[in-house]
């Protein structure tokens, strides 16, 4: 009966907000001790900076951890920080936020785009080695979602052919590859405290590593080029103004009290709603159990195949399902070489060769996931209780039962 979806007038399965960011007074707080502080900047007064990144260092266990403006800036500092050159070419993933691609190429390097895994949306590890040529010079996966990627064998290409990995765990705050923090397994792992993100205060980054001279170098870049021990107006290397402010990380300190708590929540959650939808036919969860400890669930994505449902084609299911309360939508709408960026080539003053062609691109997997597959919940819906878990494969069998 098509008249009792919500999205045609009938009654909502699920009539409830997931509020995010979550706060309260603490958070209000602690933002205003910084305020009659008067201790606002960066770097000159910086001491709960300092206190917050050896906080998140210890939490991942590595020995360095390095705020910055956004996650974006986190990669880039990584990036150049890996001394690459122009022309050198780095292995991304075409199913991830543009962000993923654009610092690969202000540094004037080449992304070579690998497929995704169909199982669990995270770069192939199989098909990496393929891609190497003389010129790569790093590879960055994406813990897509939160899930870990198949570091042993990305690690173990890396090491036989001597390149960089630079983890993208800006999905992954908290969560875990075989009982190790995500990002910490790489020379560097990047995260993002943007609003929508699992650890947010509104925007922020974060860069880890292990390495004394990728951190001193990635510190440099991030506060103008000035080096340990050199002059106030003394520049060393092509750097710029990345700080992130005091006013950030005094919520950034109150809000990670909070995500131990949330992230078990959400791995909770998701592994109860994956142990439900499956039943559903014409529903299939991502593959767990490739080596994730914790999986943060910053998404919850599942796999949606039309022909179960009479043809009705994604985008129409995900605005369904979305008017029944699940608050979900189709994610990206196609793959990160496909975006005009890409198609024509609009990398203005970056020196991109000529001989890179992104039209001729093709990734099968991150295709059919874009196009058909793939719909997306977000992180704040899996901090709901069991019964919300319930309601969305609920509201997912009322819309199949709509419209066979
Ligand atoms: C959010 C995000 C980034 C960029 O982080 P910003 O803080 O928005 O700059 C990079 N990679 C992925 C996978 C992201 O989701």
């Amino acid at each position: 009966m098509q008249k009792e979806l919500a999205i045609n007038g009938g009654p909502r399965t699920i009539n409830k907000e997931f509020p995010w960011p979550v706060y309260d007074e603490s958070d209000i707080n602690a933002a205003a001790e910084v305020v009659r502080s008067g201790r606002w900047g960066n770097p000159d007064c910086a001491d709960l900076v300092k206190s917050f990144e050896d906080e998140f260092a210890a939490f991942c266990r590595t020995k360095y951890a390095l705020t910055c403006v956004n996650g974006s800036v986190a990669l880039r500092l990584a990036l150049i920080a890996c001394n690459v050159r122009p022309g050198d070419e780095v292995i991304i993933p075409p199913y991830t936020f543009i962000a993923t691609s654009t610092i690969v190429l202000e540094a004037n390097c080449v992304p070579v785009f690998v497929d995704i895994d169909p199982d669990t949306y995270n770069l192939d590890a199989t098909k990496i080695e393929k891609a190497i040529t003389k010129k790569t010079k790093a590879i960055i996966p994406v813990h897509f979602a939160g899930q870990a990627c198949d570091m042993d064998a990305i690690m173990a290409v890396a090491k036989k052919h001597d390149l960089k990995v630079i983890e993208d765990a800006c999905h992954g705050h908290g969560a875990e590859y075989k009982g190790k923090k995500l990002g910490s397994i790489g020379d560097a792992g990047c995260f993002s405290f943007q609003s929508s993100k699992n650890l947010t205060s509104g925007e922020g980054g974060m860069v880890i590593t292990n390495n004394e001279k990728l951190y001193d170098m990635m510190n440099s870049l991030r506060n103008v080029g000035r080096v340990k021990g050199g002059q106030w107006y003394e520049h060393h290397y092509l750097g710029c103004n990345y700080r992130i402010t005091q006013l950030q990380v005094a919520i950034l300190k109150n809000q990670i009290k909070r995500l131990k708590e949330q992230t078990l929540k959400r791995h909770e959650n998701g592994t109860y709603l994956n142990s439900i939808l499956e039943k559903i036919e014409g529903i299939k969860p991502l593959r767990r159990g490739i080596g994730e400890t914790i999986h943060s669930y910053h998404i919850y994505i599942f796999r949606y195949d039309r022909s179960k449902f009479n043809n009705l084609s994604k985008v129409e299911f995900s605005k369904m399902l979305a008017a029944e309360g699940v608050p979900c939508f189709m994610g990206y709408p196609q793959p990160l070489y496909k975006q005009p960026l890409f198609q024509e080539k609009n990398f203005m003053c970056y020196a991109i060769p000529d001989y890179v062609d992104y039209t001729k691109v093709s990734c099968p997997v991150t295709e059919k996931a874009c196009y058909e597959e793939a719909v997306w919940i977000m992180q704040n819906t899996m901090l709901g209780t069991k019964e919300d878990m319930d309601n969305i494969a609920e509201a997912i069998i009322k819309i199949q039962k709509a419209v066979l």
